[in-house]
């Protein structure tokens, strides 16, 4: 016998299976719409100039390769911080927060969970919203904490459900954990606006919950860092002491560098010391330090002010070349003759479009057309290219006619 004759086969993984099928596929016009990575307008992976550019400089001051410390760079910490809270944030002044480096958003996310389960003295009910990003669940999950969630996407507008997540907000007891996505929701492309967001809020103060962010597309949506970190920087001047996990992966395009932030915000700077020495206690026995190498080119980004604002250019070049193809899109379903309703792709924001198509037409799609999708409907308009954008509006209106 085995040791591991019990072990069942599990599913694959729903969003990187779209992209093995992809790769199966011999059609030359195939489309991979299916995971969220940044393409060009050749569809080609974009390394940005500010990442060269600081690579190179890295380079050539020939550094060591000694580990980090627990918390990793100092540096980066710092500047991750200031990018989400903004330069005069009252809480970066008071120091009343810590950041630690984590493995990009995910591996942040995984620290803030095992904190709250560990620390939280609240319900272990972590609320998220209907739908989320499918590897907040496992997350939390693998953590000790259950899942709850509150209404957010509304098949009917395919837009935002404001009632239904204000309704659904007011009966969570108080004390439990709701994520929030700070932009860019994953996988719908729909945020509150910032009146909603205000009675957001108010209403999660009123039931005295503990408010998680998740900011994994700041600079995405809008193609502006600022704009971006709004929700967080308004509930944080409201008096919310938020948890907020941060990742890199898509606004520096530093996917597989892996590179993230994990902050606490606390009641003083008192308070974040203490919580600072139990992060250090809870990642030594996982990770023991994270990884230097996308830390440094991300510190030397933020704190190289001829790097920095190639990067805020860089960053709204790759948002606006996202709207533009959400109206290409729009426009191509009109020429095709599509009598339906899409104006939804073009209000949507971010790297993602739930475009409404359901599992049927997503099979058909797939099938007939070799575009391939989340079976949910959700597209990576990352991949949507000027060369590409035409057949995939023929593709989606044979689906829908
Ligand atoms: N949170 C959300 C909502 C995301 O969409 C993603 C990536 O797709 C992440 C977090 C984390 O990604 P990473 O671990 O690559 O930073």
């Amino acid at each position: 016998s085995s040791w591991w004759g019990g072990v069942q086969m599990g599913p694959p993984d729903p969003i990187l299976g779209v992209s093995e099928a992809f790769k199966k596929d011999s059609n030359p016009k195939k489309m991979n719409l299916g995971v969220g990575a940044y393409r060009d307008d050749q569809g080609k992976p974009f390394v940005l100039s500010c990442v060269r550019k600081a690579e190179a400089l890295i380079s050539a001051k020939q550094m060591d390769k000694e580990y980090l410390g627990i918390t990793g760079l100092a540096d980066f910490n710092k500047s991750c911080a200031k990018l989400a809270l903004g330069a005069d944030s009252e809480v970066l002044k008071s120091g009343r927060n810590i950041t630690v480096q984590t493995i990009s958003g995910t591996g942040s996310l995984r620290i803030g969970a095992n904190f709250l389960s560990r620390f939280h003295g609240g319900p272990r009910d972590v609320y998220l919203p209907k739908p989320s990003w499918g590897n907040h669940t496992p997350i939390f999950k693998d953590a000790g904490m259950t899942l709850k969630a509150y209404r957010y996407y509304d098949p009917a507008t395919c837009g935002f459900d404001h009632s239904g997540a204000l309704e659904d907000i007011s009966k969570i007891p108080e004390q439990s954990v709701i994520m929030l996505h700070a932009c860019a929701h994953n996988p719908t492309g729909v945020d509150p606006r910032p009146e909603q967001w205000k009675e957001i809020s108010d209403l999660v103060k009123k039931r005295n919950l503990l408010v998680f962010f998740d900011m994994a597309y700041q600079g995405f949506a809008s193609g502006d860092i600022d704009k971006d970190a709004w929700a967080v920087r308004y509930f944080i001047e409201q008096g919310h002491n938020i948890v907020l996990s941060q990742s890199f992966a898509k606004n520096m395009g530093l996917y597989g560098e892996r590179v993230g932030g994990f902050t606490v915000v606390c009641n003083d700077a008192e308070e974040a010391k203490r919580v600072e020495s139990q992060l250090k206690i809870l990642i030594r026995p996982i990770y023991s330090n994270p990884p230097m190498n996308g830390a440094r080119i991300a510190s030397t980004i933020l704190n190289t002010p001829e790097l920095y604002s190639v990067w805020l250019g860089e960053v709204h070049g790759m948002a606006n070349r996202i709207i533009k193809m959400r109206e290409q899109l729009e426009a191509g379903l009109k020429k095709e003759g599509s009598t339906r309703d899409w104006q939804h792709v073009i209000d949507q924001i971010g790297m993602f479009c739930f475009t409404g198509l359901k599992p049927e037409q997503v099979e058909r799609l797939t099938k007939e057309f070799s575009v391939y999708m989340t079976k949910d409907g959700r597209i990576s308009m990352a991949g949507v290219t000027s060369g590409n954008v035409g057949y995939l509006a023929a593709g989606i209106h044979a689906v829908t006619k």
